[in-house]
């Protein structure tokens, strides 16, 4: 059965652990793909253009807003990101379904277009985890940390508008929460396969055929 791709927006404060959850998920799940975004911000150690993101330049990025290349794009923590149109077309042609690791303006813009997306949102167990968790991975400099945590009381109003809340919770208190909330992920992209409009096509041709 032909299935066309849906996408998934998964949002949260920076630190939360988004991109680790969508790494597990890639990892063990080769039937959903995820847009590499591009950004004005400049690449942490060990991110790689063209895998982690697109690295631009501000006069790229404005020549690409021009050009209307990008599906979304917002001003996030003082850079520029955006999804390009052409990595979500690209996505869900081959009939995966796609993941975009965006912010919650990002989010809301997607919604607009595309009233089938699904959004998740993760939190962190608290604020004083989130803290902690931004310390910890040691690429934010003070004031950084300190533009972030500002943003976070923000973003987490926006969750009321998600479709699916995930709490990542600490590993020192839950040694196998990043296994359990790439797996929740999962369980939404799969409940979404087996809802009846993913289904309208298959249940066209079996109804013809019985009915022949
Ligand atoms: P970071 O700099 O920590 O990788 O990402 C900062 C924030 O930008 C995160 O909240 C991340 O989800 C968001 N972000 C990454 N790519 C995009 C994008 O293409 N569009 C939007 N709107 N936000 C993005």
């Amino acid at each position: 059965m032909a299935r066309h791709g849906r996408l998934y927006v998964i949002s949260g404060p920076a630190g939360v652990g988004k991109s680790e959850i969508v790494k597990t998920v890639l990892k063990n799940h080769e039937d959903v793909g995820l847009s590499v975004s591009c950004t004005t911000r400049a690449p942490r150690p060990g991110e790689v253009d063209g895998v982690s993101y697109h690295f631009v330049t501000d006069e790229r990025f404005d020549q690409l807003v021009a050009e209307g290349a990008f599906y979304e794009w917002a001003n996030v923590h003082q850079h520029r990101y955006g999804t390009l149109r052409s990595a979500v077309r690209d996505g869900l042609e081959q009939g995966r379904d796609l993941i975009l690791e965006i912010d919650v303006q990002g989010c809301l813009q997607v919604m607009r277009q595309d009233p089938e997306a699904t959004s998740i949102f993760v939190c962190p167990p608290s604020r004083e985890n989130l803290e902690k968790r931004l310390r910890d991975r040691g690429t934010e400099t003070e004031e950084s940390i300190r533009v972030r945590l500002g943003n976070v009381a923000r973003e987490v109003a926006t969750a009321y508008h998600y479709d699916y809340i995930i709490v990542h919770y600490d590993w020192s208190e839950v040694p196998d929460a990043l296994q359990i909330a790439s797996e929740q992920v999962y369980d939404i992209i799969s409940t979404r396969r087996l809802e009846r409009q993913s289904s309208i096509e298959f249940l066209d041709a079996l109804n013809q055929s019985l009915n022949r």
